[in-house]
């Protein structure tokens, strides 16, 4: 029998959008095969058994992910972020055009990114491209070279080279971007709604008011305009305020294209829970109230939000605990790549949700946001695959993720639901039993994740 060819069966395994009994047979990468149930077993082939308490899920998909190589790779580069990745059942991250210098805003710089991810991705890796005020009306050459999108700021986005537009350049972008045929990507607050930046002290209530729910309101309003009389495709990243969910449901229902993502942090940590002084817990848009997180998961369950993902966006310890931590003064951004799954699944079943809910959004979801062909099992496409243990308890420790800085805003936490197991293209990549106790998993080889373009996601790479 062929080294490569193997099968995994499980009583639950997600296919065709809901959870099956059944044996996945992969052979060279791909999926070439799915039997019904689990008492067939193919004939001369390696069989892998998910136990019962646990599920087989389709390698997940990350859309906003900032890995800050090169430029500021001490904040995160391309192997701590892909092995984080692995570690918590992501098999496909999209990356982020700011914070890496340069920023991912013209072909040459998306080819010095790609220079650098290339021997390091231990997961498949694409780009998003950046809309910036100076390279308004000269998108196309990043276009063709293969972004899956173009992202853009209407505030400040924290870091000075990468600049936001204002109204009248978001309705350029828009309108480039639908000339294209791509993408428009926005982080939507609206800079004359935020207050000064600046020192704003320790405790969380301050920063919060800083940056109201009506700055996220005003800047989607200006997006839905932008798309509407343009008929381009927008997407709206990392939604806190659930308030600006029936906006963007009527907008869709007028034939507005147009999605949004919100992140795990939003839908399990509420601002009356965050801690003074801790700069672990920020990031733009702020973790809002109890409350607001309560209608973010009707918008979860209502289909309105399509996508979970991390918008893992680390920096040094130093930068997050800046100013000895006043929230003014930390970098914002949350860690939490390896770990979203669990956390929202911790919170889920708290509210009694079932985890065949959350699946698309974690996949097929942020996929579609991408424009990717990704996040499924279904013969043919890659053996990317995933083994979650739904019960499993996780205690987080900081320093024991993956990701480059020992900083988590889950760290002490207990979570529920474990990734075991992933497979990359058929490649075990990650296997939690792999490490002997007290010692962490190991990751097995070279690093083979494959660097994406768009409308090749899944066939063409690097030649590696
Ligand atoms: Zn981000």
């Amino acid at each position: 029998m062929p080294r490569s060819r193997f099968a995994v069966r499980s009583r639950r395994a997600f296919v065709d959008g809901g959870f099956r009994p059944a044996v996945v047979v992969v052979e060279a990468g791909r999926v070439v095969d799915i039997l019904d149930g689990t008492r067939r077993s193919p004939a001369r082939t390696r069989l892998v058994t998910v136990p019962d308490d646990a599920v087989l899920l389709p390698g997940l998909v990350d859309a906003h992910v900032h890995v800050n190589e090169p430029g500021r790779t001490e904040w995160e580069g391309f192997r701590s972020a892909t092995l984080a990745a692995a570690a918590g059942g992501v098999t496909t991250i999209v990356d982020m055009p700011l914070n890496s210098l340069p920023p991912t805003t013209s072909a040459e710089a998306l080819e010095i990114k790609r220079a650098a991810a290339a021997p390091s991705a231990y997961v498949d890796v694409g780009f998003w491209g950046g809309a910036v005020p100076e390279n308004l009306g000269a998108l196309a050459p990043l276009h063709d070279a293969g972004v899956f999108g173009f992202k853009c700021f209407l505030a400040p986005s924290g870091v000075d080279e990468f600049g936001h537009l204002d109204r009248a350049q978001l309705g350029r972008a828009m309108a480039e971007v639908a000339a294209l045929g791509s993408r428009l990507i926005v982080h939507a607050e609206d800079a004359a709604l935020l207050s000064d930046p600046g020192a704003l002290g320790r405790g969380y209530d301050a920063f919060l008011q800083s940056r109201p729910p009506e700055s996220e309101r005003a800047a989607i309003a200006a997006v839905i305009d932008a798309a509407r009389s343009t008929g381009g495709r927008a997407h709206i990243l990392h939604l806190s305020d659930a308030r600006s969910l029936p906006m963007i449901a009527a907008a869709r229902a007028e034939g507005v294209d147009l999605t949004v993502e919100t992140c795990p942090h939003y839908l399990a940590i509420a601002a009356e829970d965050v801690p003074d002084g801790a700069g672990e817990f920020k990031c733009c848009p702020p973790i809002r109230e109890a409350d607001n997180q309560d209608l973010l998961w009707a918008g979860l369950i209502d289909g309105v939000i399509d996508a979970v993902v991390s918008d893992h966006s680390p920096s040094t310890a130093e930068l997050k605990r800046a100013g000895g931590g006043d929230f003014g003064l930390a970098w914002g951004g949350i860690s939490g790549l390896q770990v979203g799954l669990s956390v929202v699944w911790t919170e889920a079943r708290r509210r009694g949700i079932p985890l065949d809910v959350l699946i698309p959004l974690f996949t097929t979801g942020p996929a579609r946001v991408a424009g990717l062909d990704a996040g499924r099992i279904e013969v043919g496409g890659p053996a990317n695959l995933t083994v979650f243990g739904v019960d499993d308890t996780m205690r987080i420790e900081a320093a024991a993720l993956r990701h480059r800085n020992a900083i988590s805003a889950y760290d002490g936490a207990t979570l529920r639901g474990r990734v075991r197991r992933t497979w990359l293209r058929g490649e075990s990549i990650f296997d939690v039993t792999e490490g002997r106790a007290g010692e962490a998993p190991r990751f097995r080889g070279a690093p083979t994740g494959r660097l994406l373009r768009r409308n090749a996601a899944r066939r063409e790479h690097d030649g590696r």
